[in-house]
């Protein structure tokens, strides 16, 4: 896609410190990154939300986030990492290009675990919850 900014460091328009690539994968530092060693890892084919990928992509996304987690952490020596995907504005996506941020965590970094990025906690009945699941299920 000719306007989106991933795109373009795929294309080699922008510059980017990249770390990893395949045929359908590129990682690279993230521009404005919330720790050392922030890392991006996106499919080279433009899709906005992780369920627009190709089973083909998403299995080749997944298996450069697990290799890359412990590299990153190691290059960094860093003591934990958060691995995560805003999948829509709604949970912060801004680039819309999707995009697995690998944040590398430091004891006594003052940052959060992945459990801060929800809203208000809702309370849900037995029933309601039986029937999240029967919906995801279908
Ligand atoms: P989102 O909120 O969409 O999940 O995250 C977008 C991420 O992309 C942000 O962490 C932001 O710093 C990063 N980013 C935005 N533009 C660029 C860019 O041009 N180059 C790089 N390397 N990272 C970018
Ligand atoms: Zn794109």
């Amino acid at each position: 896609m000719s306007d989106c900014i991933f795109c373009s460091i795929v294309a080699g328009d922008i510059p980017a410190r990249t770390v990893h690539e395949t045929d359908d994968v590129l990682a690279f530092l993230d521009a404005n990154p919330l720790s050392r060693g922030h890392t991006l890892v996106i499919p080279k084919a433009h899709a906005k939300h992780l369920g627009d990928l190709d089973e083909d992509v998403a299995g080749a996304l997944f298996a450069a986030v697990t290799e890359l987690t412990p590299r990153v952490r190691a290059a960094v020596d860093a003591d934990g990492a958060n691995v995560g995907l805003n999948d829509g504005e709604a949970a912060g996506q801004e680039v819309p290009h999707a995009h697995v941020h690998i944040i590398p965590r430091f004891d006594g970094d003052g940052g959060a675990p992945l459990h801060a990025v929800g809203g208000e906690r809702p309370d849900l009945s037995d029933d309601e919850l039986d029937a999240v699941a029967e919906a995801i299920a279908e």
